[in-house]
């Protein structure tokens, strides 16, 4: 028998621009955190996500902690974190000392549920940090109207959602500040890496200085504050400028692929797609299916199965406050995280996963429903 094929859940797409631009950037000499690929970089991304600065970092969770450290976040402080995310947005607000305070989410698109942020707000809350979870966009007009009667700062953990929109505006320019990953799975990256976006000048400033030490500016090693080292290589943002260059063609091939998939999943009554709010556009991260909740079969009776016939899967996150880690922070019910988390599941999707490739996925996942449903 023919060795099958086995697709990994992510690849990223890497092609003779990016080793270009690396190769220059090692001929230069230029490898450490100063260069002329992190100036251009920087540039570049704020010009695309719309925003007057970029600050680069050297991966999505420093740039999460960097912007919550400048905003002045510390200890006796809450920020508001939908229960369903990455444990990374959670985690950076516990760096500062802070309390993440957990709120479920929205059963359309599966961020931060508005309704509750209101409600969550106490004399103790400093920022609400919405998640575009799978690259959904967060509401964030009606939450930037709740923070700003309540003087709060809003955050986006935008780390899945480069490429996304709402109505005209870019993601990246949603928010206070928007932060943003180049972990080896994300839509644009550099192995590790991360970005905060913002149009404050002041907290830009702040961000600049702690990412790099707590360093004056003006004044080498001078240290007004206690800061970080959280700067990104010029090597790793020579691969960024090559990917942001790429960023059409990526995002229109992921987002190719999600469509076959989620057509695939709306014609078939043992898969929900996922559904998008008005004036959204999700940003093309990775397919994510739902079990339907009468298939007849769970997501991970049917993820081991494709996991035996060489398709890799990831199932949701879990929701945070079940986890250890967070598990005696909160009184309250999450019942749409719990449900979402329990049934979703992501495909591979990578830009040079070809069509004949995701045909054939879609093949052995049509026979393992019906191994599972006999
Ligand atoms: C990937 C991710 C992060 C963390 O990024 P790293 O670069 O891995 O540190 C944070 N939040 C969300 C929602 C993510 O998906």
């Amino acid at each position: 028998m023919p060795q099958m094929t086995r697709f990994p859940v992510a690849k990223p797409s890497l092609t003779d621009l990016e080793e270009k631009y690396v190769s220059d950037a090692l001929k230069s000499g230029w490898v450490s955190s100063a260069g002329p690929y992190l100036e251009r970089f920087e540039m570049e991304f704020a010009a695309r996500c719309g925003t007057r600065s970029a600050v680069a970092t050297n991966n999505g969770t420093t740039a999460l902690h960097l912007v919550l450290a400048a905003a002045g976040v510390g200890p006796g402080d809450q920020v508001i974190v939908p229960a369903f995310t990455y444990i990374a947005s959670a985690n950076a607000v516990t760096y500062c000392g802070a309390t993440p305070v957990f709120v479920d989410i929205d059963p359309v698109t599966w961020c931060v549920d508005v309704g509750q942020v209101a409600g969550a707000i106490t004399s103790q809350t400093k920022a609400v940090m919405a998640v575009d979870i799978y690259g959904h966009p967060a509401d964030y007009p009606d939450l930037r109207k709740i923070c700003s009667d309540a003087s709060i700062m809003l955050i986006a953990d935008a780390a899945e959602s480069f490429g996304g929109r709402l109505g005209t505006t870019p993601v990246g320019a949603l928010a206070d500040a928007s932060t943003f990953s180049f972990f080896g799975n994300k839509i644009l990256t550099c192995g590790e890496g991360g970005c905060v976006t913002t149009s404050d000048d002041d907290l830009a400033i702040r961000m600049r200085q702690l990412r790099n030490q707590g360093m004056d500016p003006n004044r080498r090693y001078h240290f007004p504050v206690i800061g970080y080292n959280y700067r990104l290589t010029n090597v790793a943002a020579a691969l960024l400028c090559a990917q942001l260059e790429r960023s059409e063609l990526l995002i229109s091939r992921r987002r190719k692929i999600i469509e076959t998939y989620e057509e695939w999943a709306s014609g078939s009554h043992f898969f929900d797609a996922p559904t998008t709010a008005n004036t959204a556009e999700r940003a093309p991260w990775m397919a994510s299916l739902l079990v339907s909740p009468d298939a007849g079969f769970t997501r991970d009776q049917l993820t081991a199965r494709l996991g035996d016939v060489g398709v890799e899967t990831r199932p949701f996150f879990p929701p945070l406050p079940g986890l250890p880690a967070y598990g005696s922070s909160t009184g309250r019910a999450y019942p749409v995280s719990e449900d979402i988390s329990d049934r979703g599941f992501n495909l591979p999707t990578y830009p040079d996963l070809a069509d004949e490739d995701l045909s054939e996925i879609l093949r052995r996942v049509a026979s393992a429903v019906d191994e599972l449903v006999p």
